[in-house]
């Protein structure tokens, strides 16, 4: 072996205990830690030929890489959509690498880790409130899961002219309808081969809204003369948490043919809050469900899954069987993951979220996301009363999307005004296009995230309006 890999191999505790040590003062201090960085660090030593083994290793990362990394899991970071850490999530990942297991199959094949996933979805399913009835497993995010959901929408769309599509790829043109769409979803489409051109959009209803307009829906699929399609509809845009319809939807469903998609990202997590849940009214009729849970579910990144309804199992094991590895035994009768999603060797996602579902439960994760969606309309109230301001949406859940009072006019000062609060590194949050105006989106999604943030937030926030008054 190796004299450094050896030496490692019996210096394991005293890495160990290094990595607990920095890690510990890293998450004790992370309210203080910058949200934001430009600096990239130089010095790049390239690839040596003798390593310096773990600890110098981790050194040279503590001299150069820890100090600039942003404190993206720590209270005020609250761009995009970014959870937090829980304590059993870290203590998950952590095993997840120790441990290091390939899960794929159920049983059998030297692995029994998917029986975890399994146990793992079934929590994930109790706690959303969804049946039994949905098939899921994890991926690294919410795009891979928009991936692998609507990867089984486009051969079901085959089926039903008798294409097989993962066999014969896309020879026709398919239908796709949809109002506002993650980027991710029109990704996924770009991946599948279908391309955003195939997709038919749909309006927004009136009222500042960005769910379908279901009038508008019907109409487009009455025009379709009984074609069938794929529908994606959102769970909580991204812009402002908005919403689509789903009894409505529902109730299409019993009268048209298509295959419905739900992407609820984060906006799945608002089953938790009594004052939203009859926003996801219907969504068990749905095909297929997006859920990330590295974002409210506070577990670190990667980690996200799929439910496909169990009904459809056929079609997902010919869209992903990895058929060509006699080994692995019948694709339908050997439960394995590598046949039901787009990766093949996985790691064991499940361990992080399976603990923090079991440390905190459903009381947790509810007053999670109870304080999430009380602060951020805190905050949306802050923004409503500063002349200013204005709040583009009203807060529909956790997220607050606002701009400068007058922004159309002087669009430049909104990304000034961001880059100055941003680079307070106190507070982060993400430039957005809503209906055509440039603005700032607000998300709350971190359980660290307390009243005090936010009362430093605004603070912050009326100091740069003052500093940049005449400007
Ligand atoms: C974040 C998000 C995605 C993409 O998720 P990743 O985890 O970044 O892959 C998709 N849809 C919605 C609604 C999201 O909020």
């Amino acid at each position: 072996m190796n004299k450094q890999l050896s030496n490692d191999l019996s210096s394991m505790e005293a890495i160990l205990e290094q990595v607990t040590q920095h890690g510990l003062e890293y998450l004790q201090n992370i309210h203080a830690h910058s949200t934001s960085t430009e600096a990239v660090p130089e010095v790049f030593e390239g690839l040596q030929q003798e390593g310096i083994g773990a600890i110098e290793a981790l050194k040279r990362f503590n001299a150069r890489w820890a100090p600039v990394l942003v404190a993206a899991s720590g209270p005020r970071y609250w761009g995009f959509v970014t959870g937090g850490t829980t304590p059993a999530a870290i203590a998950g990942d952590w095993l997840t690498t120790v441990y290091d297991q390939n899960t794929q199959a159920a049983k059998g094949y030297g692995d029994i880790s998917a029986a975890l996933e399994l146990e793992t979805i079934r929590l994930l399913l109790a706690l959303l409130e969804l049946p039994e009835n949905f098939l899921g497993g994890f991926v690294t995010g919410a795009t891979m899961s928009n991936f692998t959901c609507l990867a089984v929408a486009r051969q079901w769309l085959g089926s039903q002219a008798g294409l097989n599509i993962a066999r014969d790829g896309i020879s026709d043109e398919l239908n796709i309808l949809t109002a506002t769409p993650h980027s991710s979803s029109i990704k996924s489409l770009a991946l599948l081969g279908i391309g955003s051109a195939n997709i038919l959009s749909i309006k927004t209803g009136d009222g500042n809204r960005e769910s379908i307009d279901i009038s508008d829906l019907e109409n487009r699929i009455r025009q379709l003369n009984g074609q069938p399609f794929l529908l994606i509809s959102s769970a909580g845009t991204v812009n402002t948490a908005d919403f689509d319809d789903f009894p409505a939807i529902a109730a299409l469903k019993n009268r048209y043919h298509f295959w419905w998609h739900i992407d609820a990202a984060f906006g799945g997590f608002a089953i938790l809050s009594d004052r939203h849940r009859h926003l996801l009214k219907g969504w068990e009729q749905a095909d297929s469900i997006t859920v990330d849970c590295h974002k409210w579910l506070n577990v670190p990144y990667e980690n996200a899954v799929f439910f496909i309804k169990e009904q459809h199992r056929l079609l997902q094991v010919i869209t992903f069987q990895n058929s060509n590895a006699p080994y692995l035994g019948d694709p339908l009768e050997n439960f394995n993951y590598l046949n039901l999603l787009p990766e093949n060797s996985r790691r064991l996602k499940a361990l992080p979220v399976w603990l923090s579902l079991n440390a905190y439960g459903r009381k947790g994760y509810q007053s999670v996301i109870r304080n999430c969606i009380l602060l951020a309309e805190r905050f949306g109230a802050f923004i409503a009363r500063t002349a200013r301001l204005r709040l583009m949406a009203p807060v529909r859940l956790n997220t607050v999307c606002f701009t400068l009072a007058g922004a159309n006019n002087y669009p430049h000062k909104v990304s000034a005004f961001l880059s100055a609060l941003n680079k307070t590194g106190k507070v982060f949050m993400s430039p957005t296009l809503y209906k055509g105006q440039p603005g700032i989106r607000a998300a709350f999604v971190n359980f660290r995230t307390t009243e005090k943030d936010i009362a430093i937030a605004e603070q912050l926030i009326l100091e740069i309006l003052e500093q940049t008054k005449d400007a």
